[in-house]
């Protein structure tokens, strides 16, 4: 059976493959959407139904997985939460033997099984009806249809507390090296979340439209996630250098770091550098880093940890008030951002740049990571009135015309 299935498998490969795109119809593309979409409904079905049998005969054990959801992403590359998606249907269709068949055959798209299978779970009258509807209605139209018979077939405050109960938060990094995060929780807790981060959102975006920049909102909901973190972290900076209690420990990042890339400035073939638990971080990202909160500092020599150094970077309080107070814009020139300013060395502590009030600037957030990452530089100008600092922002070509 299984020779029968493999053999399939390569016959679809070597037949797609005589396939020139290029020279397709547009007419035949679509239709060619259609019979993809046909394989991936059968291939979809069978990687469901094989993975409820996995779990009744618990076959992923002993393999170094935590969960069969683990398993599952580690065995066909997919990322956590399709998996989880998987088992999950995979669990329900075992009480729901008619939505089973329906995926099996072709009848049912996995995101309508996943709908039919959410409501009829909870009230197993409904599943006939939510089949009749997968027939011509929308997912989203379904999706609805699915919420309603379980908000039916569950009492308001007890769904609340199931969704609380099934809260998370999670982060992992993906394969381009980003970093992502996926979270549940009530939606009370969501308006929360969505409270909070609004008005910063509304002042980023301002400012951005302001300097004639257009990025998609969530780019601007992301933005002030940032923005809240970085005050949370510099309120509990404050908080640990004055009088005032504070029950929330520093933030505490492990960086690993091979020597010589520190050294170096960036990696070389097989070097580390990343912070422990989140992902890679690029080695000007992670001496960026040093000091904006309590830091430990693995340096590492390959695999064995060579030296633990506590680093810190940390500006006094009263000296980050006084550059506060100084630098109230970004200070490149033309620059109008008030907004999430970040303290610059100018000389950077990497190559010991001192924290004093002449060696701070501040800086928006585009231009830090300009200056960090992209070889522009501050200069100054040298003005005769007393106190006031003027810049002229190089970019990298301007550095290399006056040597
Ligand atoms: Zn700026």
């Amino acid at each position: 059976m299984f020779d029968e299935l493999k053999s399939a498998v390569t016959h679809l490969r070597e037949v797609s493959s005589r396939i020139n795109i290029d020279v397709v119809a547009g007419k035949d593309a679509a239709a060619l959407v259609g019979i993809a979409d046909e394989i991936r409904r059968a291939g979809d079905s069978l990687r469901t139904v094989a993975v409820g049998q996995v779990e009744r005969t618990n076959s992923w054990k002993g393999e170094g997985a935590k969960s069969i959801s683990e398993w599952l992403s580690i065995e066909t590359d997919c990322p956590q939460y399709e998996a989880q998606a998987v088992v999950l249907l995979a669990n329900q269709l075992k009480h729901l033997p008619v939505t089973q068949a329906a995926l099996r055959n072709g009848t049912l798209s996995n995101a309508q099984a996943v709908e039919v299978a959410r409501g009829a779970i909870v009230a197993p009258n409904t599943e006939t009806q939510l089949l009749n509807l997968a027939k011509h209605a929308t997912v989203r139209d379904l999706r609805d249809a699915s919420s309603r018979v379980v908000a039916g077939a569950t009492d308001e405050a007890e769904r609340h507390r199931q969704v609380h109960k099934s809260r998370y938060f999670k982060s992992w990094t993906d394969l381009d090296g980003s970093f992502n995060v996926r979270g549940r929780m009530t939606v009370a807790n969501g308006a929360l979340v969505m409270a909070a981060l609004k008005p910063i959102q509304d002042e980023i975006f301002k400012a951005a439209r302001k300097s004639g920049e257009h990025e998609r909102p969530e780019a601007y909901a992301a933005d002030a996630l940032m923005a809240l973190c970085e005050k949370a972290s510099a309120a509990d900076s404050a908080a640990g250098t004055s009088q005032t209690k504070t029950t929330r420990p520093n933030a505490v990042m492990n960086i690993r770091i091979d020597i010589d890339a520190l050294k170096r400035g960036h990696t070389e073939h097989g070097e580390i550098c990343e912070i422990a638990g989140v992902g890679p971080i690029p080695v000007a990202a992670a001496t960026e880093y040093l000091g904006e909160a309590f830091l430990k500092l693995l340096v590492i020599d390959g695999t064995d940890i060579r030296t633990i150094a506590h680093m810190g970077r940390t500006i006094p309080t009263k000296l980050r008030t006084a550059v506060e107070e100084r630098d109230r814009v970004c200070q490149v020139p033309t620059c109008d951002v008030t907004l999430g300013l970040e303290i610059d060395h100018i000389v950077p502590f990497a190559e010991g740049g001192p924290a004093s009030l002449e060696n701070l600037v501040r800086l928006c957030k585009r231009h830090h990571l300009q200056k960090t990452h992209d070889g522009y530089r501050l200069e100054k100008i040298e003005v005769e009135t007393g106190t006031e600092r003027r810049w002229a922002w190089r970019s990298p070509p301007d550095l290399r015309d006056t040597g």
